[in-house]
C-alpha cells in the first residue's frame, strides 16, 4: 500500500492526506479515552465498528439532504472524507438528562428533558473543552451568527432524524456530540457535518431496559464494552462481515 502522509493524530482517529486535493483519509483506532485523556484503554474492534456505524449514519443523513464530509468507506478502518475547515466547537444535543448535564444541574439521569437542549463547548484540550455561549462563539469569531443558524438547523434535523432511526431499533438517543466544518467550493462556503457519529460520541440506551450501549460502559467501568458497540451495529443491520483477525489489529498505515 502506498505510504500516505499523516496530518493529525487524535484520541480515536488519525487523519492522512487523501488521494486527491481536498480529500483526507480518516482512520479509526481502537484507542479509547475518557475525561480528556485522563483514562486510556483499548476497545478491541471499536475502530472497525465505528467506521461502519458512522458511514451508515452519515449516508442516511445525506439521504435526507444533510451535507456531510463523508465520501465513501475505503476499508475496515478507513473512510475517504472531504477536507473541511473544522469549526472549533463541540455541539452537544440532549434529549434526556445524563452525564455532565445531570451532574451540573442535579437532574436525575434518565429524566426526559422538557425540550431538546443544545450546548456548545470550545474544542480545546488544554482548557478541557469549556462550555461556551453563542456570545463567546461570535465575539471570538469561531463562527458568525449566520454559521450558527446553519449549525442549529442542521443539528435539530440530525437529532430528529437520528432519534427516529434509533427508536426503530429499540434504542433511545439520549444525547450526542456533533462537529461541523466549512466546505469551500470556489467562493461558496457551506457548513457540513464532520467528524463521526458513533457510540463514542452518542449516549444510546436500550429503550426497554435502559442498558447503556455506548462509551459510558468504558467511562464508568461497566464491562461488556465491545459487546455494546457490536449490539448497536447489529441493530443497525451493519455488523461487518469481519473475521476476528479483521477486528483486532490496526492496519499498517504509515
Ligand atoms: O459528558 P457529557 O454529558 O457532556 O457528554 C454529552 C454527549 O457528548 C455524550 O453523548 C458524549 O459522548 C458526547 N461527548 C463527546 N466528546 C466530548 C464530550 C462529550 O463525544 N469531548
Amino acid at each position: 500500500m502506498a505510504r500516505r502522509r499523516q496530518l493529525y493524530e487524535g484520541k480515536a482517529k488519525i487523519l492522512f492526506e487523501g488521494p486527491e486535493p481536498g480529500t483526507l483519509v480518516q482512520y479509526f483506532k481502537d484507542d479509547a479515552t475518557a475525561g480528556n485523556g485522563a483514562k486510556k484503554g483499548i476497545i478491541t474492534g471499536k475502530g472497525v465498528l465505528n467506521n461502519r456505524i458512522s458511514e451508515h449514519l452519515m449516508l442516511r443523513l445525506h439521504d435526507i439532504g444533510i451535507p456531510t464530509h463523508f465520501i465513501r468507506r475505503l476499508n475496515m478502518r478507513e473512510q475517504l472524507i472531504r477536507e473541511v475547515e473544522i469549526i472549533p466547537l463541540e455541539v452537544v444535543v440532549r434529549n434526556v438528562a445524563a452525564g455532565s448535564l445531570a451532574k451540573r444541574l442535579g437532574i436525575p439521569e434518565g429524566t426526559r428533558l422538557p425540550r431538546t437542549i443544545i450546548e456548545y463547548y470550545y474544542k480545546n484540550d488544554s482548557l478541557n473543552d469549556p462550555m461556551v455561549s453563542e456570545e463567546h462563539i461570535t465575539a471570538f469569531d469561531w463562527a458568525c451568527a449566520h454559521d450558527l443558524d446553519d449549525i442549529v438547523a442542521l443539528t435539530m434535523r440530525t437529532n430528529d432524524f437520528l432519534t427516529g432511526l434509533f427508536v426503530g431499533i429499540g434504542i433511545t438517543l439520549v444525547d450526542f456530540k456533533l462537529e461541523f466544518g466549512r466546505l469551500w467550493e470556489g467562493d461558496e462556503m457551506r457548513i457540513v457535518l464532520a467528524d463521526e457519529i458513533s457510540p463514542d460520541n452518542c449516549r444510546l440506551w436500550d429503550a426497554k431496559t435502559s442498558e447503556k450501549l455506548d462509551k459510558d460502559r468504558f467511562r464508568r467501568d461497566l464491562g461488556r464494552v465491545e459487546e455494546a458497540y457490536q449490539e448497536v451495529a447489529w441493530r443497525l443491520g451493519i455488523l461487518p462481515e469481519a473475521t476476528n483477525s479483521d477486528m483486532k489489529g490496526p492496519e499498517v498505515m504509515q
